[in-house]
């Protein structure tokens, strides 16, 4: 392993070379089968998790249910305290989790503190929230009758997560259901496991100085197996899962069939649109960050730059001189802008994404390529490349998440730059670089982008807790994290309350005994 702190940091963690992969909280499992995290950083066995048996996760549900039945009735800003002090663990083990983010998942080490500073940010936000889980009154129809809708908690939340966001979206997940009084299950992916340990002592040290129900806090491990048990479990009320579009239709169908809820976050194919108006300088920074950041494995990663022809050469020599200056390299050095892809099936994409476009009539710019040598070992370092297609191609329809930027020209009006950029199947991030305000406006009108985020003289890449994060069409609908988003995490309920000593039916009806 190498020296960048990272035994420190795991040994701070509580995450061995061996670890059990089931707990209810505080009870820790065993299990035969393992999983093993090779990190895509060096290439080296990090350490292995147990994966989890059907007869671990009864136990873990019964666990779960039993501290539902206490949890759900502690009030809201107390069990607010409890994400409180979470938030302020976090604190203490920002350093060496977000070490353990980069080295596991590959992304740099700036961004793994700041995956863990979102974590603590949701916990900010929900303890607020925690005295804030309002609901509406409505004036009755009925004399001497009143209105009013309340949220109450739901049950047991199962969480499935992708790897790139290895310990955020579980927190932007939890922290509001726990202040919700719900109870939690994670599967973490089975890429980043280690992760998932580490984050589950965090939990565990609270619950139990705290002397609180174990299954508050849940982990279960493994690959789509595991998955499935909660995807397949009635006693499961809501199954929050993100990852990839094809994973999402299948969780989807699954929760559906047996009408539990699900909150779907997938994938995306994220547009900068760059009118003639946009400022350059603003236009590259924004681009590059969101094509090569994480090494494009963020679902907010931009993928298409959609230019006016009348800018399109200046701003193509623009972003490809800014490529030149790109070094790629171990992502736990801060001299380094691009890091490792998450493993070399990953790779194989990126280089089947390069092929095909080039198959479809496509013109690389900036040339790919994998790299090999001294501190390539791991094979997971790519090149990030450019190449000039059309909105049409298949491949630039379809998510590859991998550092890949496709240059799509305009012409006209912005019309038909928000034409092109609604033109794929996904709809989670967009952006419009302009500084004239009416394409601005129109770009974020009912007749501009169909995305769930949009933004104007942003990239499309990163997003703040405050706001809801999601996206429409087959990036799932889903919405987490700020706003209202609470509300996914509650059944909601209509109350109606006759104070007189009439019973009067509603819309007037009569029926007399
Ligand atoms: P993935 O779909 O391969 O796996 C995600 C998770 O789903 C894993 O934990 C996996 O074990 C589980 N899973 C897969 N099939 C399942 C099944 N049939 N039943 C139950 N669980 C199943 O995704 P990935 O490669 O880890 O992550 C990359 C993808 O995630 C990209 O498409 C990216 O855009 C997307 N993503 C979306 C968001 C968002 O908020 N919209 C955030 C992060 C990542």
């Amino acid at each position: 392993i190498l020296d960048f702190g990272i035994k420190e940091a795991l040994k701070q963690l509580g995450v061995s070379e061996h670890n059990k992969g089931t707990s209810t909280g505080l009870n820790w499992f065993s299990s035969k089968e393992t999983i093993a995290s090779y990190s895509p950083v060096d290439g080296e066995l990090i350490g292995k998790v147990e994966m989890t048996t059907l007869a671990d996760y009864e136990n873990v549900i019964q666990t779960a249910t039993e501290a539902f039945k206490e949890w759900k009735i502690k009030p809201a800003p107390l069990r607010g305290e409890i994400v409180r002090q979470f938030g302020e663990e976090l604190r203490k083990q920002k350093e060496a989790l977000g070490k353990l983010v980069s080295y596991e998942m590959g992304k740099s080490y700036q961004e793994g503190l700041g995956e863990v500073q979102e974590m603590i940010d949701i916990c900010d936000f929900a303890v607020g929230l925690s005295r804030q889980l309002h609901g509406l009154t409505m004036h009755s129809e009925r004399p001497g009758h009143r209105m009013y809708e309340q949220y109450h908690p739901m049950g047991i939340v199962g969480i499935i997560s992708a790897f790139n966001f290895p310990v955020a979206v579980w927190a932007w997940n939890t922290a509001l259901a726990w202040i919700c009084g719900d109870v939690c299950v994670w599967k973490p992916s089975e890429k980043t496991p280690l992760c998932g340990i580490a984050c589950q002592n965090i939990i565990a040290k609270v619950l139990k100085d705290n002397n609180l129900p174990e299954g508050i806090s849940c982990l279960i491990n493994g690959d789509y197996k595991v998955g499935e048990m909660m995807t397949t479990d009635k006693r499961i009320p809501l199954i929050s899962a993100t990852g990839s579009t094809r994973m999402g239709k299948i969780v989807g169908a699954t929760v559906g069939q047996r009408l539990g809820k699900s909150l779907l976050e997938l994938g995306g194919n994220n547009a900068i649109i760059v009118t003639p108006d946009a400022d350059i300088k603003m236009t590259v920074i924004g681009a590059v960050f969101g094509a090569v950041g994480t090494a494009g494995q963020r679902c907010t990663s931009t993928r298409r730059l959609i230019i006016h022809e009348s800018i399109y050469d200046k701003v193509k020599n623009a972003v490809v001189a800014a490529y030149g200056q790109l070094r790629i390299g171990n992502p736990l050095d801060e001299n380094n802008h691009v890091g490792p892809l998450i493993d070399t099936d990953a790779v194989k994409g990126y280089q089947n994404a390069l092929q095909k476009v080039v198959e479809e009539g496509g013109n690389i710019v900036v040339e790919g390529g994998v790299l090999s040598g001294e501190g390539y070992e791991s094979g997971c370092y790519v090149k990030p490349a450019i190449a000039e297609a059309n909105n049409s191609f298949e491949i630039v329809q379809h998510e590859t998440f991998a550092p890949v930027l496709y240059l799509l020209k305009y012409n006209g009006d912005v019309e038909n730059a928000i034409e092109v950029q609604n033109g794929v199947t996904q709809g989670l991030s967009s952006a419009i670089m302009t500084n004239n305000l009416r394409e601005a406006e129109r770009f974020l009108s009912h007749a501009g982008s169909d995305c769930g985020i949009a933004n104007v003289n942003i990239g499309t890449s990163g997003a703040e807790i405050g706001g809801a994060f999601g996206g429409e069409k087959e990036t799932g609908g889903g919405r987490e994290s700020g706003s209202d988003a609470w509300k996914v995490y509650m059944r909601r309920q209509t109350n109606t309350i006759n104070y007189t000593t009439e019973l009067p039916l509603a819309q007037g009806i009569k029926f007399d005994l």
